[in-house]
């Protein structure tokens, strides 16, 4: 075990010969000092590699070829919706992208009636009355939630009673983190036998010192809540905001409505449901959709319908002001209009349909392959199972790169030993489902004859078992010349 060096592909670094050169760039570049100012530049030029095109093309591409990714393979990895977007939304993007954010509104009213467009289609699939697309990820779209939340209840004059946010214990890690870098005091509310909330255990947590409560429905264990209106009730009679942690609205779009569930405030992961992957640190979008009450604490600016054209609203009081340069990251938003659009409202609604077959086809063939499933309710659009008794998360998940499959998510949701969190995803084929089974079925069998051999996995991978413990503790971060 530990890091395997074998076949290490040397940094671009290491591939540097002094003055090697790519394609020359163009000439006509302005002069830096005019450009920055004298004091802005820098005294030595940066330590790039230098390489020709040819060795930077094919370095990346090996690197690449190196990776397990939507792509190539099935990418089970529950929560993310690691499913296949279709090429032609980059396309769509493209067309936008020679548009500045500083161009003045009379040139941008393309990109305004998109935003607008987008927004109203996202109102109604949650909906709610009033939203911003400015926060760029999930969790961001979370804090600007949370941060909205607040600003109501200060606005009230409750936020010095009102501190305290409740979240299940079956939550997103991001829910509890956002909520307390809003400034509020996190409370846990325990799960019952079934994986749902438990209700009575809730409804004595609450009162006029909770601010809110954050869930999501399906929740963490992909199962629909099924008392969620019970819920939003009690909730909102102790005058509490209920806010809804929709990265996952595949599930339920075009079927349920967090609006109608009693949610005050909503976040989507556009970069999950719509037609951006999630996950590698890409550049994503979490809408933020509130009900009328909270409107007029929405970021500014927001996107304005009038009779002579669309324009930004910066006049807005109340509002907790910016929370992302421009208008969030514009061809995430692009994608998410045209995939709308590409599916129409029949269309979303199957995506979600089929998002909850494949799950729950998926869920039926593990169980008949020893895998266990601790919450076997409503299951949604992911579920959570455990390996058959004796056998590692861990070890099951490295033996499915040898199998060809990235792994699901593991060890979470924390109220699960063991978890093995699986989410299909809507675009997969029933074939892939069962190969990914029969790949499991072989895994279990073989590891339970011969436990060592699991321990030893992955065999077949450029890099071997990682060190966890070391990567974390003593993650190398930075290249440095010998
Ligand atoms: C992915 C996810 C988030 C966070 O989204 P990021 O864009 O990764 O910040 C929050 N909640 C749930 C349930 C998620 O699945």
């Amino acid at each position: 075990m530990g890091f395997c060096f074998s076949d290490r592909v040397p940094l671009i670094f290491e591939r540097s010969r002094p003055g090697r050169r790519g394609t020359p760039a163009p000439a006509r570049a302005a002069d830096p000092a005019e450009l920055f100012g004298e004091a802005n530049l820098r005294e030595r030029p940066p330590a790039l590699p230098e390489v020709d095109e040819l060795t930077a093309l094919r370095h990346y591409t090996n690197l690449s070829r190196r990776q397990v990714g939507v792509d190539t393979t099935f990418y089970p990895l529950g929560s993310c919706t690691m499913k296949y977007n279709p090429r032609v939304l980059e396309a769509a993007a493209r067309l936008f992208a020679d548009l500045h954010p500083y161009q003045d509104e009379a040139s941008l009213q393309g990109a305004l009636f998109l935003m607008h467009e987008l927004g109203e289609y996202l109102k109604a699939l949650t909906g709610m009355d009033a939203i911003t697309l400015q926060p760029a990820a999930g969790a961001h779209g979370e804090l600007t939630g949370m941060l909205v939340v607040r600003a109501y209840h200060a606005d009230r004059g409750e936020l010095e009673q009102r501190r305290v946010v409740l979240v299940p214990d079956s939550a997103h890690g991001s829910n509890p983190a956002t909520s307390a870098m809003a400034g509020f005091e996190v409370r846990e509310v325990p799960s019952d036998a079934d994986g749902e909330v438990d209700l009575e255990a809730l409804k004595r947590e609450l009162g006029d010192h909770v601010a809110a409560i954050m869930l999501t429905n399906p929740n963490t264990l992909g199962l629909f809540e099924r008392r969620i209106l019970s819920l939003t009730e009690a909730a909102h009679a102790a005058g509490v905001q209920l806010y809804y942690d929709g990265a996952n609205l595949n599930a339920i779009m075009g079927w349920a409505r967090p609006g109608d569930m009693g949610f005050d405030v909503v976040h989507l992961n556009l970069h999950k449901t719509f037609a951006t992957p999630h996950g590698g640190g890409g550049p994503g979008a979490g809408p933020v959709a509130v009900k009328a009450h909270l409107a007029p604490y929405l970021p500014v600016p927001l996107v304005e319908k009038t009779p002579a054209g669309y324009r930004l609203d910066f006049q807005r009081p109340k509002s907790i002001g910016r929370v992302r340069s421009f208008f969030g990251n514009f061809g995430v938003l692009v994608k998410a209009y045209a995939y709308i659009r590409l599916l129409g409202r029949e269309g979303l609604k199957r995506a979600a349909a089929l998002s909850v077959l494949n799950a729950r086809y998926l869920k039926e063939l593990l169980k008949r392959r020893g895998y266990r499933v601790p919450y076997d309710g409503p299951t949604m659009h992911e579920f959570v199972a455990q390996p058959p008794e004796g056998l590692r998360a861990l070890d099951v998940a490295k033996a499915l790169l040898d199998e060809g499959f990235h792994p699901p998510t593991i060890y979470f949701p924390l109220i699960v030993k063991e978890a093995m969190m699986i989410e299909p995803t809507e675009t997969e084929a029933k074939e892939t489902l069962e190969a990914f089974a029969e790949a499991l079925g072989r895994i279990a069998r073989r590891g339970q004859e011969d436990p060592d051999w699991l321990h030893g996995a992955p065999y077949t991978t450029p890099v071997r078992r990682l060190d966890e413990v070391r990567a974390n503790r003593r993650p190398v971060l930075r290249w440095r010349p010998d």
